[in-house]
């Protein structure tokens, strides 16, 4: 396994909660869009064994060629020691980026696609929406529709409806208007649907669309197979299609 130690090299504040840690790229260091990596910081490998207090899941939410990695996280007044050091981060510190992998690529499949997240699972899909804007083959059109009940609403630059790039993005703060609007959405019965948030945030929506026929091969998480075909088969109680991975 290849551990790749890089700087940050900026630090954007994107809301009072919200940074994004912009890192220097590696020169081999690739990724594709939706992809997510082990973020690790300083010492996380200095015992025997690693010290999975200082490693954390994280999507990347930039793409190779704005030639940076992104890493976009929530840090709150209460919060994990990892969290706590992150705050404390300043340009110019060392972190590891490890085992990097997409679970969440863009579908090209002549389908609409919708992009369900909460908070700063956006982050996830900001380079969905740039590969997308780089690249329209096979993808009718995408909409993003986000939650955030701080309605300090993520990359507003990006997540900006452009309706001659078939491009729409609705953020709402409450979950009321929020499965409301999944609920409309589930109405287009052929679309693709992107979820990323929290396991209870997956299987809300997946209930969601699955009372409204939306069949498990129509839903992309951002889990390994397994962990996906196990969340999915608690709401899809009785159903095997989804055995067969969409990707
Ligand atoms: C594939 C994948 C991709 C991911 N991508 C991202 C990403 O891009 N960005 C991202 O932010 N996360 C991402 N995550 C989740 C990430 O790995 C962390 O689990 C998440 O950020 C929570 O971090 P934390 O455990 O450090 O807890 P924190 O964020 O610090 O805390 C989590 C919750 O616990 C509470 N809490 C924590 N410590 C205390 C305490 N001492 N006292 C009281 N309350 C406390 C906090 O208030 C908060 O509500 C991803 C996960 C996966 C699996």
């Amino acid at each position: 396994m290849q551990i790749y130690w890089a700087k940050v090299n900026k630090i954007i504040d994107e809301t009072p909660e919200v940074k994004t840690f912009l890192i220097d790229r590696p020169e081999d260091f690739t990724w594709v869009e939706g992809s997510h990596t082990h973020f690790a910081l300083e010492g996380f490998n200095a015992g025997d064994k690693p010290n999975r207090n200082l490693i954390r899941h994280m999507s990347i939410s930039t793409l190779p060629h704005e030639n940076t990695i992104g890493i976009t996280t929530r840090i709150r007044e209460q919060c994990s020691e990892f969290k706590r050091i992150l705050k404390k981060l300043e340009v110019g510190s060392k972190v590891a980026l490890f085992k990097t992998h997409s679970n969440v690529p863009l579908r090209r499949e002549d389908k609409n696609v919708y992009l369900l997240s909460s908070g700063v699972g956006l982050a996830t899909f900001r380079p969905l929406v740039l590969d997308y804007f780089n690249r329209a083959d096979n993808v009718n059109l995408i909409h993003s529709l986000n939650i955030d009940s701080t309605k300090d609403f993520l990359f507003p630059t990006v997540f900006k409806s452009a309706p001659d790039k078939n491009f729409t993005a609705l953020f709402v703060d409450n979950r009321k208007d929020y499965y409301e609007e999944v609920k409309n959405l589930a109405s287009d019965k052929a679309a693709l649907f992107y979820i990323v948030g929290s396991d209870e945030f997956l299987v809300e929506n997946m209930k969601v669309l699955r009372d409204q026929r939306i069949k498990p091969e129509q839903i992309m998480l951002d889990k390994r197979e397994n962990q996906r075909h196990e969340l999915l088969s608690s709401v899809y109680v009785g159903e095997d299609s989804f055995l067969v991975d969409p990707k």
